[in-house]
C-alpha cells in the first residue's frame, strides 16, 4: 500500500479513483495467476471484490521466545476499563505492559520454554482458591490429584527466561507452587491475612513465580544471575522461595526486606555456599576487565 499512497492522487473524467484501479487490477492479475480463471466473469468479480475489502488481521498474540504463541484476552471484563481501572480484576498496578492473555486447556500442557510449560505460569495454589474469580480457572484432574489453572493471566517474557536461565544453570528440578494471580485475587488473599498487605505482588503483573522446593544449587544460580536485579524472596519453613523480574534489586524473608540486597539468611546458604557465589561473580567481572 505505501507506495500507491505516496503518489499524487489521480482521479479521472468520471471520478474514479486511478489508484484503486490500479490495485484492483493488480489483485485481478494475482487471482488470474493464482487460479488460471480470466476475468469477466461474475463469479470472478465476487472473488475480487472479497479480495478488495478484507481487513488486515491485528495482532492478537504474544509471541514466546521459543516460538510459543499465546492469544491476547479480548471482550467484556478482559480489557482496562477507562474509568477507575484499580476496581479491574485485572489491573496492573506495576504497568508492566504485559497483556492479559487468554489461556485454553489445551494450551497449559505446551512448553514455553525448555524446562517449563504453559501451565508452571498460571497454576493456582489449592489453599488459595477461595480468592479466585468464580469461572476464571481451570480444573484440570492429575491422577488422583485436582489442580486449577488461570484462563487469564499475564506472562512476563523476561520472566520466562530468567526462570528457565536459573533452571539451567541449577541443573535440578524447579516445582512451581504458584504463578499469575489477579489484582483483585491477590487483594482479597492478603485482606484475608494477617500480613503486611502486598498489593503490587509482581504476580499481578506476570513477574513471579513461587516454587515449592528450592535447594542450594537453585539458589546460588538465582543469586548469580540476578546479581543486579530482581526480587529473590524466602519462606523459611516452607522451604519455598519466590523469583521476580523486576528491574530494580529486592531480597526478603517472609515479608521481611533484606536491607543489604545481597545474600539470603545464612541458613539457606553455607558459607562456603555464599562465598561460591561472590567468586563467580567476581570472575565474571575480572574477565571483562581484561578486555
Ligand atoms: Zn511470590
Amino acid at each position: 500500500m505505501g507506495k500507491l499512497e505516496q503518489k499524487p492522487e489521480r482521479i479521472d473524467c468520471r471520478g474514479k479513483n486511478l489508484h484503486r484501479k490500479t490495485l484492483s487490477d493488480d489483485l485481478a492479475k494475482n487471482l488470474t495467476a493464482r487460479t488460471g480463471k480470466r476475468g469477466g466473469t461474475a463469479k470472478f468479480g465476487v472473488e475480487l471484490a472479497k479480495q478488495l475489502t478484507k481487513k488486515p488481521k491485528k495482532v492478537e498474540t504474544i509471541k514466546f521466545a521459543n516460538g510459543l504463541k499465546l492469544k491476547i484476552a479480548k471482550g467484556k471484563d478482559l480489557v482496562p476499563p477507562k474509568k477507575h481501572p484499580e476496581k479491574w480484576e485485572y489491573y496492573d498496578p506495576n504497568n508492566s505492559g504485559n497483556p492479559l492473555l487468554a489461556i485454553d486447556e489445551k494450551d497449559l500442557d505446551k512448553q514455553i520454554s525448555k524446562h517449563f510449560k504453559v501451565r508452571d505460569y498460571a497454576r493456582i495454589d489449592a489453599k488459595d482458591l477461595q480468592y479466585v474469580k468464580a469461572g476464571t480457572y481451570w480444573t484440570v484432574k492429575s491422577g488422583n490429584n485436582v489442580e486449577y489453572y488461570h484462563k487469564y493471566a499475564r506472562i512476563d517474557p523476561r520472566l520466562v527466561a530468567l526462570i528457565e536461565n536459573i533452571r539451567s544453570d541449577a541443573g535440578v528440578p524447579m516445582i512451581v507452587n504458584e504463578g499469575f494471580r489477579s489484582y483483585l485475587e491477590n487483594k482479597r488473599m492478603y485482606d484475608n491475612r494477617n500480613e503486611k498487605p502486598a498489593y503490587g505482588s509482581r504476580h499481578v503483573s506476570g513477574q513471579a513465580l513461587d516454587f515449592e522446593n528450592t535447594n542450594n544449587k537453585i539458589l546460588k544460580s538465582a543469586l548469580y544471575l540476578m546479581r543486579n536485579d530482581g526480587g529473590i524472596g524466602l519462606y523459611p519453613g516452607k522451604n519455598a522461595v519466590h523469583f521476580d523480574c523486576r528491574r530494580s534489586k529486592r531480597r526478603w524473608t517472609k515479608g521481611q526486606w533484606d536491607k543489604n540486597k545481597e545474600w539470603p539468611r545464612e541458613r539457606w546458604l553455607s558459607k562456603n555456599d555464599v562465598q561460591e557465589v561472590k567468586d563467580r561473580i567476581a570472575g565474571k567481572k575480572r574477565k571483562r576487565k581484561k578486555k
